[in-house]
């Protein structure tokens, strides 16, 4: 068998413990006779594999009591307009803050569904966080949506914006959720897709406040009202049992690591390693002002753009494969979710210092 260290943005790579503990499941799940995947979604053996995962979920993020998590399907895109539907009406405003592609994606959706106000715009090329004193916002505004991290430009925020208590925060996790210790409580929603730092594609958490339930617009498809959702425990239709499976064995597998505060050390040693491999070299480079580098995703430049095709090709050699940037800027980019071990960085900047070496 042969494993790649994967560096894809997402889907991404999973703990090889993961893997093997689903392969070693597979046929047969605990003396049932069969597969997770052919069970149904409301007998015993899954309902408690969906009861395990929320409760280590719960654990590993400390969810408070006031709290449901909701195990979704469409990804976070399909959040994108489920929050407005679910927290806001046609006519309340609602402020984002674009930071990136994702936030893009998200305002753009919201548009179709109250108005936004766009408290602060980064701007392209996206390296930076605008500063909080600088952000406009509305004195009524039903909810605050921003992207802790922004997967494709590598922008992360370093803190969490202050919100009165009457402007709930919500925030796209997506990238991010997991990788150190969160204080839910700050928030009054925060969703994720699963495929970064979660589990397999076709799976989305959402974490909301129960006070911001049953406030759905008239219209809203009852798969997106998360009201009904938390009703039915997830349940209110199939949900993606194999995908939630998983999940929930990442989360134990988070917790045999020691939870999210050792997560956070490994997390940031691993991007600090390679932001100094780049900073040290005047071969590669990274455009993000250096209090907003994400942890999670690193882009960065060659000093000779035409050797990018050469890099990748090489580095695939080499076994450090999905290194390509996004196809909207280029260049590479790394990411070092929470199944990326040290070793992948170290065999990264090895191999980054042996490329310079010859190529520069
Ligand atoms: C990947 C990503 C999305 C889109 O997720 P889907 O599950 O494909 O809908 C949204 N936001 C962020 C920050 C992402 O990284």
């Amino acid at each position: 068998m042969m494993r790649v260290f994967n560096f894809s943005a997402g889907p991404a790579v999973l703990p090889l413990e993961v893997l093997e503990q689903a392969r070693d499941e597979m046929l047969d799940w605990h003396g049932t006779g069969m597969s997770v995947m052919e069970m149904s979604h409301r007998g015993k053996a899954f309902v408690s594999i969906a009861a395990q995962a929320e409760a280590d979920l719960r654990e590993l993020l400390q969810v408070p009591a006031n709290y449901k998590v909701l195990f979704l399907q469409g990804g976070a895109t399909a959040q994108f307009a489920a929050i407005p539907m679910n927290l806001a009406g046609p006519d309340s405003v609602v402020d984002y803050v674009h930071t990136g592609a994702w936030s893009k994606k998200a305002i753009g959706e919201a548009k179709r569904y109250a108005n936004v106000n766009v408290a602060a715009n980064a701007g392209e090329p996206y390296a930076s966080i605008p500063a909080q004193e600088s952000w406009q916002r509305s004195p009524n505004a039903a909810y605050l949506h921003y992207t802790p991290n922004e997967t494709i430009g590598g922008v992360e925020f370093h803190f969490i914006p202050d919100t009165n208590a009457e402007v709930p925060l919500v925030a796209d996790l997506s990238s991010t959720i997991l990788s150190r210790p969160l204080d839910v409580s700050k928030f009054g929603l925060i969703y994720a897709g699963a495929q970064k730092n979660i589990g397999p594609a076709g799976l989305a958490l959402v974490i909301v406040r129960e006070d911001l339930l049953g406030r759905a617009r008239a219209g809203t498809p009852t798969i997106l009202d998360f009201a009904a959702m938390a009703k039915d425990g997830s349940m209110l239709n199939t949900p993606p049992t194999y995908a939630w499976y998983v999940a929930g064995l990442v989360f134990q597998w988070l917790r045999r690591q020691g939870g999210l505060e050792a997560m956070g050390k490994r997390n940031q040693a691993k991007a600090a390693k390679l932001y100094e491999a780049i900073d040290d070299s005047s071969f590669y480079a990274n455009p993000v002002a250096k209090g907003a580098r994400s942890w999670m995703n690193v882009p960065f430049t060659l000093a000779r753009p035409e050797l990018d095709k050469t890099f990748i090709a090489e580095a695939r050699e080499a076994g450090l494969v999905t290194l390509e940037g996004h196809r909207s800027v280029g260049g590479m980019r790394a990411s070092l979710y929470n199944a990326m071990p040290m070793e992948g960085v170290d065999a990264l900047v090895g191999f980054m210092r042996e490329f310079e070496r010859r190529h520069a």
